[in-house]
Order: C-alpha cells, then structure tokens, then sequence
C-alpha cells in the first residue's frame, strides 16, 4: 500500500532539504524511510558513509546537490587560495551589492576569518521581506552563477562556474549583526560564544541574542552591539577560530593587532640582479610612490650556487652595493638596503661565506632543497650563525602542492629567540609561512618576526596586506613585528644579535 506523503509528513529540520533545486517531498521522504534519518545531523551522518547511493529516486545530480547544500562536498584539493578567494568574493560582493533589493552585504565565513585556505563563501545579505523572489532571480543570472542549488527563505546556494559554492545568508536590518557574527565565527567559537551567552541570561544564534528575561530577541544591526550586551571586547573575525580569543576578549585583555599603515619596510625583495623582473631602480621609484608609508626596501637577491637561472654571483655584490649607493643617492636617503637571499645548505653550511655576508645589511637564509627531510638542524645551524638575520619561508610549505618539510620546531623557535633571529611570515599566496599556528608559537616565545613579500615583481607588493592577515591571525601586535620599526632599531637589534652569539663561542 501506499502511503500519502505530503510536506508535513517531513521532519521540521529536513524541510530545508525541499528548498533544493529537483528535491521533491517524495524524495525526501524517502531518504527518511529508506536510511531512517529523522534530523539534519542524521542525514550529514548518513551522507558523509555515502547512503544517499542507496536511494533509487536520486539522481546523481540530487546526490551531488545535497552533499553541496550539506557543506560536505568539498576536499583538500579544491580549496582556493586565500588571495584568489578574497578577489573572488569581492567581485561577487560587489555585483549583489549594486541589485537595489539588498540594503547591505557581507563577506562573512572561513574568507573573512582570513584563513590560509577556504572551501566555499559565505555571505550576510540584508534584504527587505517580499523583494527576496526578484533577488533570487537576479543572483541566478549573475555572470559567474553556474547554477543556483538551493534557496530558501533564509538562504541560497549557488554554484559558480569554476565549482565553487556560495551560501547566501538573507537577513533583515533588526538581525543583520547576529548573522554576520554566526556566519563569520568557526563552528568551535559559535559553540563558545553560545556558552558565553547563556552564562549571562541569553541565548545565541543566528538570529540574534534572545533575552529569556523579556522572551524576545533584542535587536541587534550590529556585530559590535552582541559584544557589548555580552561585555566583551570586539574580537577581530580573524581571531574568531578557537576560545583564546574570547576569554581574552571577556577580560578585556585583547591584544591590539598589528596593521598595515604602522609597516616601514619590505624586506625581502628580488631584482633583476637575480630571478626577479624589475631594476632596483625601478622597484625603488615605484615602491617610494605606491608604499609612501615605508621608510625602507630590502633588496633580497638570490646567491646561490646550485640554483638553475640568474643568481647573484659573488663578483656582482660590489657592483650591487655600487648601483643601490647611485639609487639612494638621487632619492636623497637611504631608501634601499642591501639584503642577500642565501640557501641553508644541506650540512647547514650557507651558499655565500661570512667575509661576504657581512658585506650586507641584512641577510635572510632559506632553505631550498631537501624538502622531504627533517630539516631542523639546518635552520637551528643558520640561526647560530651571527651574519644571519632572518629565516626566509621557515617552515617551506607551499599550499596544496608541497608539505611543511619536517622540523622541531620547538627546537628551532627556541634557537631563534636565544640567538636573535627573526623568523619571516612570507606573504605569498601560496606560502603564507609561517603560518598563524606557528606564529602564535613564535610570538610566545618572544622570536621576532619579518612581514615580506618576497615580490619579484611589482604587482606583487601588494601581498603584504595577506602577510599583515596571517600575522593578525597568529595574535601579532606591532611591537612582534620587526619591520614596523625605524631601520636604526633594526640595526640595534642585528648588533645585539652578533654579540650575543660571539659571548657563546
Ligand atoms: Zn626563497
């Protein structure tokens, strides 16, 4: 016999499944029947040991839809890089911002967290009631809309083009700061802040902090306005992965993060001299318009030996430092700072001797070869060696095509503080390292650390606002971070550095 399924005959919590484009109520109903699912966490359960192939009814596009809608079709590989995602989510900001139905939108999610990495956007859009069915028609004809998956009252998934998802959040002006924070907020610090909130009478979700003392939700357009209800400090979202954020913010004692404006140099640059595009000249000229916040550039070329293509020879050094003297001369100051790029050989040893190094003013070793091994001797010997200032990407990842080589690393970051070298967050797209896990180790031990660009072309200086983000993240303040400092402290410490290593010998 069959029985009559209409909506109702649906669990409350799987209603969601029907706002699925092609899901119909006889199909949810029976993945309720046939996998005996009764709510969402069920049915997650039973997606991800992939019983969804046990419903006939489903096509594999259904099935693919549902894991998307889900939040668990996503894997290492399809990841987007955190400077690509950033450009793509603005773009995709922008174009729903200009449709007239949405008051506000936006980023919200792992993108505006600033992880290294992110599997899909999230977006808050703020939208009045009964103009929600015209945006939907619009959000589907957007350029970079492959398909719409989904849409609810609440929300909309879209697919872009290149397979990436988009969770639309639709929200109205009196909840518009409770979505943003739920929707920014990592799973473990919602499920913190939540606590939080019920400690003090409340209870939290996405529609906002409801007050059991009056029954009704207090109105809340702002992220800023739940803080203060909760007298907490304001937690930057890049803060908002685990707890030590928030007690920090419940005590007040929230560190004021470093930010771009306070940098005063790039310190690790390549030129023509070796496997970078432009002319130290050109970099300076361009560098003295478009950053006039900074007060120096390092130029980092690469001396190496074993390096296929142009490296910096040992006979180039004094005709370097006689063309980067001609540079500082028309500028009028001492803009650009002779660096050095060496290899941390496999012994440990570097690819230039001292004599050489100490003709520099600033020196970053790193390593570029053995990338399997463990690699922590090599850096724990070039930290010991006084002319060397800085580890250069320390830990050698590049996201999603190279592992971290191996390193103990409580060794090394113990190294680097004891002997006074800087550690580098390098900001390239696909570097990001160290990362902000490693930073925060970094930043307790008290090791100093460099924000570089490694650009070797000019488009490229603008990573180091990726680099300011990674640092952010790893809890950095100003004073953690040596190039926001005038270049005669740089010089003090680099003294302090070779003494201290000579009284050991
Ligand atoms: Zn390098």
């Amino acid at each position: 016999m069959k029985t009559h399924v209409n909506r109702k005959t649906i669990p409350p919590s799987l209603a969601e499944l029907l706002d699925i484009r092609g899901i119909t109520v006889n199909k949810v109903a029976a993945i309720c029947k046939t996998l005996g699912v009764g709510n969402l966490r069920e049915l997650t359960t039973a997606v991800v040991l992939e019983q969804l192939e046990r419903i006939q009814a489903l096509t594999p596009e259904n099935r693919k839809d549902i894991r998307r809608a889900l939040k668990l079709d996503k894997g290492p590989n399809n990841r987007i890089q955190l400077w690509e995602a950033q450009r793509q989510g603005n773009e995709i900001l922008q174009t729903i911002r200009q449709f007239p139905e949405v008051k506000r939108a936006s980023l919200a999610g792992s993108l505006r967290r600033g992880k290294d990495t992110i599997g899909d956007f999230d977006i808050v859009v703020q939208v009045s009631g009964p103009e929600s069915k015209k945006l939907l028609y619009k959000i589907d004809r957007m350029p970079f809309t492959e398909r719409v998956i989904a849409a609810g009252k609440n929300k909309i998934c879209i697919v872009l083009h290149n397979q990436a998802l988009v969770f639309l959040y639709l929200t109205d002006e009196k909840h518009y700061g409770a979505a943003l924070l739920y929707y920014t907020g990592s799973r473990n610090y919602n499920a913190f802040m939540e606590t939080m909130a019920s400690a003090k009478g409340y209870h939290l979700d996405p529609m906002g902090l409801y007050d059991h003392k009056i029954n009704r939700y207090i109105a809340t357009e702002t992220e800023e306005e739940i803080f203060q209800y909760m007298t907490m400090d304001y937690v930057p979202p890049e803060l908002r992965e685990e707890q030590e954020g928030i007690s920090a913010a419940a005590l007040h004692k929230l560190p004021s993060l470093v930010t771009f404006d306070r940098l005063r140099g790039d310190m690790q640059i390549h030129s023509e001299w070796s496997d970078g595009e432009e002319s130290i000249e050109h970099i300076a000229r361009y560098m003295f318009d478009v950053f006039p916040h900074y007060q120096y550039i390092v130029i980092t070329d690469h001396a190496s030996n074993d390096r296929t293509g142009h490296v910096l020879r040992p006979d180039d050094i004094s005709r370097q430092g006689a063309e980067i003297k001609r540079i500082n001369d028309t500028l009028g100051c001492d803009y650009v700072k002779r660096g050095v790029e060496v290899d941390i050989l496999e012994n440990g040893r570097l690819s230039l001797p001292d004599e050489l190094l100490k003709q520099f003013d600033w020196v970053i070793a790193s390593i570029h070869s053995h990338f399997t091994e463990d690699n922590t001797f090599r850096l724990i010997k070039a930290c010991e060696n006084p002319y060397v200032h800085c580890i250069g990407h320390p830990s050698g990842r590049l996201i999603g095509t190279r592992a971290p080589y191996p390193v103990n690393w409580d060794l090394v970051l113990e190294k680097a503080a004891a002997t006074g070298t800087a550690l580098e967050i390098n900001a390239r797209p696909n570097r990001l390292d160290l990362n902000d896990t490693l930073i925060r180790e970094a930043v307790a031990r008290g090791v100093k650390l460099v924000i570089n660009t490694d650009a070797h072309k000019l488009a490229q200086f603008d990573f180091m606002q990726l680099g300011i983000w990674m640092a952010r993240k790893g809890g950095c303040c100003n004073t953690d971070i040596l190039n926001t400092r005038k270049w005669e402290d740089v010089e003090k410490l680099k003294k302090g550095k070779i003494s201290d290593v000579k009284k050991k010998v």
